[in-house]
């Protein structure tokens, strides 16, 4: 383990009795909880969103638990914006496109459901929303019945096995092996 990777993750470690609560992606990132994992640096890791509004929608997380980008470390958020970069290449070849909506929710004022910093990067093709705009309405919505009900309607937001998502992520691991980008 390199400094870097110590002082991001210093914070969950204090020096008292009771343990910080770690949040849902520390604890992917840890890998108590599973995830497809896309893709990974030193300072941050990238897994597909268990709830896709698109295929391909993947999550790029800071290793450093902070609920707002302005909490980061200047190195943390520098390496995010690499890891997201690094996911558009992966996804770009996967899905044969160069653009991306690229999301971050920064707080829950802003619709942030975990407090943890996270990018959402979609790959986008042409007419793929009716709207160009409709992908926003689909990320701001979390309520339960409201995503199955659009799951039947959306063919791009299947209910998606875990094999099918690991499928997927391996081959956007693999596309960098393939490219020269
Ligand atoms: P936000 O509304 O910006 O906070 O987005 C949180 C995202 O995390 C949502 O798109 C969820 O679908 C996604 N999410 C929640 N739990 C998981 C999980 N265990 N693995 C992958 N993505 C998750």
């Amino acid at each position: 383990m390199t400094t870097a990777w110590l002082a991001a993750t210093a914070a969950l470690e204090p020096n008292c009795s009771k343990p910080a609560e770690m949040s849902l992606f520390t604890k992917i990132i840890r890998k108590e909880i599973p995830s497809c994992k896309v893709g990974a640096g030193e300072l941050w890791y990238a897994f597909l969103d268990i709830n896709p509004r698109r295929a391909g929608h993947t999550l790029v997380v800071p290793v450093e638990e902070k609920q707002r980008l302005a909490e980061l470390s200047a190195e943390s958020r520098a390496a995010l914006m690499e890891g997201v970069a690094d996911a558009q290449r992966r996804l770009g070849k996967v899905f044969d496109t160069q653009d991306f909506t690229v999301v971050l929710h920064d707080g829950p004022l802003a619709g942030q459901e975990v407090p943890h910093v996270h990018v959402h990067v979609m790959p986008r093709k042409p007419n793929d929303f009716a709207r160009n705009d409709d992908i926003y309405e689909k990320l701001e919505t979390c309520e339960e019945e409201e995503r199955k009900a659009r799951v039947d309607a959306d063919e791009t937001r299947k209910a998606r096995s875990e094999e099918e998502m690991e499928k997927e992520a391996t081959e956007i691991r693999r596309a960098m092996m393939e490219t020269t980008w």
